[in-house]
């Protein structure tokens, strides 16, 4: 079902002072629930107390508030979308929300990270050269190679291979792209051959970084969800999940370790770089010269 909601604010600042691989100051979060419908989405975890997952809220008010929130800030610091859900997810293409928020984020000349799963984002090509000009990244989460392992995981987002394409296209136009290799699933996508044919994959379309987690985090609401179709597809894995897990939240590979010592060597052979480059502020005082 999709509802419209009236939201309060849009952009919400970062609270968490410790380790930030992406460098965001504030989240958006124009919609909330995901149409990608992900098996181990972190998102339907209880703790967000969204009702159900698979209703789509739109924030009716955001392009408002967003340039409310803009003109209010005198800080140029990176926001931050698709922490909570996809910013391109389907309906995007109907409503052209985050395409809006790009104009305004453009126009407020504030640095821009997403983070998706859909080549949707290849729309807004040209709002993403302009925002380059202060700092662009995008950041397409991979965690398969296999297209149609791809459509069990992630069943409401364009495929791997799809997404590898646009990370092409963006990448040859000068766009900063990466890949995420998160979540890494124990006994389905945690085999060192996964990461390497990911990591392979993502350089030749011209990534720049590559972050990677060999696990996945779970929590109550996600955990239940995700067991649920683990057996409908990959029947006896759960009762593995369960046998080492229990209730864990942070859930490493047992492979984590040949994973992670892959991940470096390929890393450094490919010259990819494991950590993201983050936005600089320009000293107002160097424009002087
Ligand atoms: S794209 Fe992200 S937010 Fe959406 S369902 Fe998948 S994991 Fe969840």
């Amino acid at each position: 079902m999709i509802k419209r909601i009236h939201a309060k604010s849009i952009l919400s600042p970062l609270t968490n002072k410790g380790f930030d691989p992406f460098g965001i100051a504030y989240n958006m979060n124009i919609y909330r629930g995901c149409q990608h419908q992900c098996i181990y989405c972190d998102s339907r975890s209880a703790c967000y107390q969204i009702e159900n997952f698979a209703d789509i809220l739109i924030k009716e008010n955001a392009i408002d508030l967003l340039k409310q929130e803009l003109s209010a800030k005198r800080k140029k610091q990176t926001i931050g979308t698709g922490s909570m859900n996809d910013p391109y997810m389907p309906i995007e293409e109907e409503l052209g929300l985050t395409r809006q928020a790009l104009e305004l984020i453009y126009r407020y000349q504030f640095p821009v990270h997403i983070i998706t799963k859909s080549n949707m984002v290849v729309r807004d090509i040209d709002l993403l050269r302009n925002i380059s000009k202060i700092y662009a990244a995008v950041s397409f989460t991979i965690t398969t190679n296999d297209d149609e392992l791809s459509r069990k995981l992630e069943p409401g987002a364009p495929v791997s291979s799809e997404r590898f394409e646009a990370m092409k296209v963006l990448s040859a136009a000068g766009i900063y792209t990466g890949i995420i290799i998160s979540p890494v699933l124990p006994w389905i996508t945690d085999s060192v051959e996964n990461i390497t044919e990911l990591l392979h994959h993502a350089h030749q379309v011209g990534a720049k970084y590559a972050l990677a987690w060999p696990g996945l985090t779970q929590r109550h609401g996600q955990r239940e969800w995700f067991y649920d179709k683990l057996d409908k597809y990959f029947p006896g894995i759960k009762e593995k999940y369960i046998d080492m897990f229990g209730n864990t939240y942070e859930c490493d590979s047992p492979n984590a370790e040949a994973i992670n010592k892959a991940y470096y060597q390929i890393c450094s052979k490919l010259r990819f770089a494991t950590q993201m480059n983050f936005y600089k502020p320009v000293d107002p005082q160097m424009n002087l010269f």
